[in-house]
């Protein structure tokens, strides 16, 4: 059947197309089933306790994946692209991912296999693309990072130098950078919160972020009156920019915020589909995917911080209304990975559970988590660097 007489057919076809039917029963149907039988949480299918936290049964069997599949990923790491830094599919994302393993387990033996994969990126720097998922910016920054976690602060210092380095670049008059997350302007900026983030404030000096941040608002300003394709997804598109202009690390003044990013939120809030995805670009009336990269899972955080930073009720409920459609279509045929895969659409499930700590999203997050568990048992398509960061389970 041709892709055209599918879309014809409606959006059930696509949707098949795209993701597995959802095998789980909603919260309000799990948590409402008779407890006479004296089930315990677990085979009820609730993997957290009624204060948020989760079952141990469900944090070991995680605990044992997460042992499983890094043996795995360092077996595939040998034969991997040694040229591929990113963090995206890259070494820099392996680094990311140890760090946050030491995040969690405070094991020192994580800090120092970061360490190691950064190094690495950082003796392999092409200074072709500047942005954190994709170029120069996201092994500089982690670098960063990590070497202040090691407390060498003279080797953090050069990272964050040369980072800043690739600023000139991106704010020259020339530069035909794109404004987006993955390979643009907010990409790079995105760097420099990052930094700031996670060092303190002073890590980066506020003039520099200011000048990239005015170097989006005038881009955006440009585009504005261009009749150019526009994505509106966290990758490539408008949510991204707006979600990293939005974070407080930018010090983006009020009334630019007011003025100008809030409008366009609220012209790409209108942009949705009725059943509640988002298009891929403005012009596109027929692609639906729903990953993060394109679609609500990205679209959702530009919301949700849109309702921490304006406080108004309507970016809530536009956010957890849309993640209906997450839980529907979110069990994904692309495979298991953040941008184009389950995990990622588990993460805004997590992220309304930290916003809402409504007990619904939780479960939900719990149930993508679950499924990702059974890691190569759907028969997903293999992605070109299976066990890497952003495209890996
Ligand atoms: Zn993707």
């Amino acid at each position: 059947m041709s892709r055209r007489l599918k879309l014809q057919l409606g959006g059930d076809t696509d949707m098949e197309e795209r993701a597995f039917p959802n095998p789980f029963p909603d919260y309000e149907a799990a948590a409402a089933r008779p407890r006479s039988r004296h089930l315990t949480r677990n085979e009820l299918g609730l993997l957290f306790h009624s204060d948020g936290k989760i079952i141990n049964n469900f944090t070991r069997r995680i605990q044992t994946k997460i042992k499983d599949l890094l043996q795995q990923m360092e077996e595939w790491l040998k034969t991997a692209d040694p040229h591929d830094c990113s963090a995206y599919t890259g070494w820099t994302g392996i680094s990311l991912l140890y760090l946050q393993l030491y995040r969690v387990t405070c094991d020192q033996t994580n800090l120092l296999r970061s360490l190691d994969y950064v190094k690495r990126t950082l003796r392999n720097l092409n200074g072709r693309r500047v942005t954190f998922l994709c170029g120069d910016a996201g092994p500089l920054a982690v670098g960063a990072v990590v070497y202040h976690k090691l407390k060498s602060d003279c080797e953090s210092q050069e990272c964050i130098t040369k980072l800043l380095q690739l600023q000139r670049a991106i704010v020259c008059r020339d530069s035909d950078l794109p404004d987006e997350l993955l390979q643009g302007q907010a990409g790079y900026l995105y760097a420099l919160l990052y930094v700031s983030t996670e060092m303190g404030l002073g890590a980066v000096c506020g003039s520099a972020v200011k000048e990239v941040v005015d170097a989006i608002i005038e881009s955006g300003k440009a585009l504005s009156r261009e009749e150019k394709k526009q994505y509106v997804g966290a990758a490539h598109g408008m949510a991204g920019i707006y979600y990293t202009l939005m974070q407080p690390a930018a010090k983006v003044d009020q009334e630019t915020l007011t003025e100008m990013v809030k409008p366009s939120i609220d012209y790409t809030r209108h942009k949705r589909f009725r059943p509640g995805n988002y298009p891929s670009s403005l012009s596109n009336e027929t692609d639906r995917p729903v990953h993060w990269c394109h679609g609500v899972p990205g679209v959702i955080h530009m919301l949700m911080q849109a309702y921490e930073v304006f406080k108004e009720e309507k970016y809530l409920k536009d956010a957890m209304e849309r993640s209906d459609v997450i839980w529907q279509q979110g069990l994904l045929r692309k495979g298991y990975g953040i941008c184009h895969g389950t995990a990622g659409n588990g993460y805004s499930f997590l992220s309304l559970y930290h916003l809402t700590r409504d007990k619904k999203y939780l479960y939900r997050a719990c149930k993508f988590a679950e499924w990702c568990l059974e890691y190569g048992t759907h028969g997903c398509r293999i992605p070109d660097r299976p066990y890497s960061l952003f495209e890996g389970p």
